[in-house]
């Protein structure tokens, strides 16, 4: 449910966890709530369910109730509890890994499977997840998000 705001997150540089990242058979839904009232607790869960807040505070797991089902208002939300979301080329958005700068062979393989023109690295400064062999880069893509912010920022989104 949170999927959006845990890319921003990442996108923003935060070490950042989804439940949907993790698989689970049977009953999924219980099951990753236990998941997540066990795991990873020196982390702050961040959660839309009552319920499972509720279950936090009682354990006095550190946890955040996100009120709203929109991204924008959600990182509004995060922004008001002092979280500073800002682009930064560090962290991937898909597997929360660190990126690095790329090799040349690795930009060629990514280009080649995706498609991409080759003048792309002469253009841009790349990043690399050699987890996802995925580059990233300052494009059209990237000034949308930077936009987004801003109109987040301008409270006219
Ligand atoms: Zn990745």
């Amino acid at each position: 449910m949170l999927g959006k705001l845990a890319t921003w997150l990442r996108i923003s540089g935060y070490d950042t966890l989804y439940v949907g990242d993790f698989s689970f058979d049977g009953n999924q839904r219980k099951k990753e709530d236990t998941f997540m009232l066990k795991n990873y607790t020196d982390r702050i869960l961040l959660t839309r369910d009552r319920e499972l807040y509720s279950r936090c505070l009682a354990r006095k797991r550190k946890v955040f109730f996100i009120h709203s089902d929109y991204v924008a208002d959600q990182i509004r939300e995060l922004k008001s509890a002092g979280i500073d979301f800002k682009i930064v080329m560090n962290r991937c958005s898909v597997c929360n890994g660190i990126l690095r700068k790329p090799e040349e062979h690795e930009v060629k393989e990514v280009l080649e499977r995706e498609g991409i023109s080759e003048d792309l690295s002469r253009k841009y400064e790349l990043w690399y997840c050699p987890k996802c062999i995925k580059l990233y880069w300052m494009g059209s893509h990237w000034k949308n998000m930077v936009k987004f912010l801003k109109e987040i920022d301008e409270s006219r989104i």
